[in-house]
C-alpha cells in the first residue's frame, strides 16, 4: 500500500472518488497519483515528485499551469458578478464578449454560440440543435447522425453513443441505436500497405456515400468528425478526406459537425483547425478544453447563420427554443476563456505551437527505430506512439502484457507524464512548450520504451 494513513488525500480519493476510465480492481490496490501543485509546464504530486506535463492535464492546459493572470481575471469576475440567470432575455458581459470574439474568429459564418459545461455537453447540444433545425424546417424524418468507429465525443449518453471506441461502451445500455450510425475511422496506419493514400480516401468516401444511400438521404441529418481523431489514436486522415466528406454532406443536405474539443485553441497552431488546415467549413463546430485551458469548465457549440435563421423562426405553437443549462455562458468561465485567448495572442502561442510542434513531430520520428514501436504520428502538439509486438504484422501485445502502462510508469519515474491508452502512448503538451522540453519528452520515452525491448 502506497500511503496507509487513512487521513491522506490518497486514501480518501481511493475510497470515495469514482474515477473515470479506471480499472477498479487495480485502483482499489494502487489508488491514484494525487497532484497537488502545478506551474507552467510542471505538476507536483503529493509524494513531492515534480513532473513535466506531456499531456497538458488532458489535452487542455494550453497556456500552462498556475498562471497569475488567469487567477486574477477569474477572481476579479467572481467579485464583480459571479453568476446570474442566463435564460431568455438575461445575459452577462463576458458571455457577450466571448460570443463576439468567437464569431469573429471561427470559420465561415459560424456566428452564433451555445454555451455548455464541457465537450460532451457541447456535442449533446449539437445533436439537439441538428434535430431541432430539421424539425423547424419540416423535415421530420431527417434525424440520423453518422459518426466514426474509434471517434471520441464524450461520456454523456448521446455523446457516448456518438463515440466509436467500443471499450467505452461495454456494459452500458444503448439509447441512440435508432439514430446513430458509425462508418470506418480514417486510419492510415491500419490501411493495407499496398493501398495508396488516394485509394484509401476513395474507399472511405465511398463507404460514407453507400451508408447514406442505405439509410436514405432523406433520413440522414449530419456527420460528426474530429479534424484529427484524438483519443482514438491521433489519426490524421488521408489528404483531402475532410473536404470530400464535407462535399458528400452538402450533396445530401446534411450538416457537418466538426468536433474541435481538442484541435482548437492552438493545439495544431490555429484557433480552429477545420478550415485553416483541412479546407472545409463546418455547419456546427464544437469545442471545449483549450477554450479556457482547463482553468474553468466550458464548452461551446457554434452554428452557422443558416442554422440560426431557421431555429430562430417563431414556432407554430408559439413555443420557445427550450434548451438551456443553468451554467450556460457562465460569466467566470467566459472570463477565463477571454483571458486565455488574450494570453495565446500576446505570447504568440499559435506560432509557438507551429514551430515547436514541427520540431516535436520530426524529433519523435527517431522512436520508430525501436523494435516495439509500430508507428509515430501526429500534427502540431498532438502525437501518438503505437507499441506493437510485431512491427511487420502490426500485431498487438497480449492485453495482459500491459505494455502502455509499463512505459507510462517508467516515464513517471524519470519525471515525465505521458498518457497510455492501451498500448498507445498519447502526447499533447501545453502549447507554451519549448524545443528542449520536447526533446526531454522524446528522450524519456525512448529510454522507457527501450527498457522494455
Ligand atoms: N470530444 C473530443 C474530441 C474529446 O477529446 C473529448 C474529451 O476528451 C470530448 C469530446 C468530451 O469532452 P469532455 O470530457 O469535456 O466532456
Amino acid at each position: 500500500m502506497k500511503n496507509p494513513d487513512a487521513n491522506s488525500a490518497w486514501a480518501k480519493d481511493r475510497d470515495h472518488v469514482l474515477h473515470p476510465y479506471t480499472d477498479f480492481t487495480t485502483f482499489k490496490e494502487e489508488g491514484s497519483q494525487v497532484i497537488e501543485g502545478a506551474k507552467g509546464m510542471y505538476v507536483t504530486d503529493t509524494e513531492g515528485r515534480r513532473l513535466l506535463d506531456g499531456i497538458a492535464g488532458l489535452w487542455c492546459v494550453n497556456v500552462g499551469h498556475g498562471r497569475r493572470e488567469m487567477a486574477d481575471a477569474i477572481s476579479e469576475q467572481v467579485l464583480k458578478m459571479q453568476y446570474y440567470n442566463p435564460f431568455g432575455h438575461s445575459s452577462n458581459v463576458p458571455a457577450a464578449e466571448l460570443g463576439y470574439w468567437l464569431a469573429s474568429h471561427a470559420p465561415g459564418n459560424l456566428n452564433h454560440v451555445y454555451y455548455t459545461t464541457g465537450g460532451s455537453t457541447a456535442n449533446d447540444a449539437a445533436i439537439r440543435l441538428v434535430h431541432y433545425y430539421f424539425t423547424m424546417k419540416g423535415q421530420h424524418r431527417k434525424k440520423k447522425i453518422i459518426s466514426r468507429n474509434d471517434a471520441y465525443h464524450g461520456a454523456t449518453y448521446v455523446a457516448a453513443e456518438l463515440t466509436g471506441i467500443q471499450a467505452t461502451k461495454n456494459s452500458f445500455d444503448k439509447v441512440g441505436e435508432h439514430f446513430i450510425n458509425h462508418v470506418s475511422a480514417a486510419n492510415m496506419y491500419a490501411k493495407p500497405d499496398d493501398m495508396s493514400e488516394d485509394a484509401y480516401c476513395d474507399f472511405l468516401v465511398a463507404e460514407f456515400e453507400n451508408r447514406i444511400q442505405q439509410l436514405g438521404p432523406d433520413n440522414c441529418a449530419a456527420f460528426i468528425a474530429e479534424p484529427i481523431m484524438g483519443a482514438g489514436g491521433v489519426l490524421v486522415a488521408p489528404k483531402g478526406y475532410h473536404r470530400r466528406m464535407w462535399e458528400v454532406c452538402k450533396r445530401h443536405d446534411m450538416l457537418y459537425i466538426a468536433d474541435e474539443v481538442v484541435t482548437a485553441f492552438g493545439r495544431l497552431g490555429e484557433w480552429f483547425a477545420s478550415e485553416a488546415l483541412f479546407d472545409y467549413q463546418p455547419d456546427i463546430l464544437v469545442s471545449a478544453k483549450g477554450v479556457t485551458s482547463g482553468y474553468i469548465p466550458l464548452g461551446i457549440t457554434m452554428i452557422s447563420d443558416e442554422i440560426y435563421e431557421v431555429i430562430s423562426r417563431p414556432q407554430c405553437e408559439g413555443g420557445v427554443f427550450s434548451m438551456g443549462l443553468t451554467y450556460f455562458g457562465h460569466p467566470v468561465a467566459c472570463t477565463a476563456a477571454l483571458k486565455n485567448i488574450e494570453i495565446i495572442e500576446n505570447e504568440g502561442l499559435l506560432q509557438n505551437a507551429r514551430d515547436v510542434g514541427a520540431h516535436f513531430q520530426q524529433t519523435a520520428q527517431a522512436l520508430k527505430e525501436l523494435p516495439i514501436v509500430g508507428d509515430v504520428r501526429g500534427y502540431g502538439l498532438m502525437m501518438a506512439v503505437d507499441l506493437v509486438a510485431d512491427k511487420a504484422t502490426k500485431a498487438s501485445f497480449p492485453v495482459t502484457t500491459g505494455m502502455g502502462g509499463k512505459v507510462f510508469k517508467k516515464c513517471v519515474e524519470s519525471g515525465v507524464i505521458v498518457r497510455p491508452v492501451g498500448d498507445r502512448i498519447v502526447l499533447s503538451p501545453p502549447i507554451i512548450i519549448n524545443k528542449e522540453e520536447c526533446d526531454t519528452i522524446v528522450s524519456t520515452l525512448e529510454s522507457a520504451i527501450g527498457n522494455e525491448c
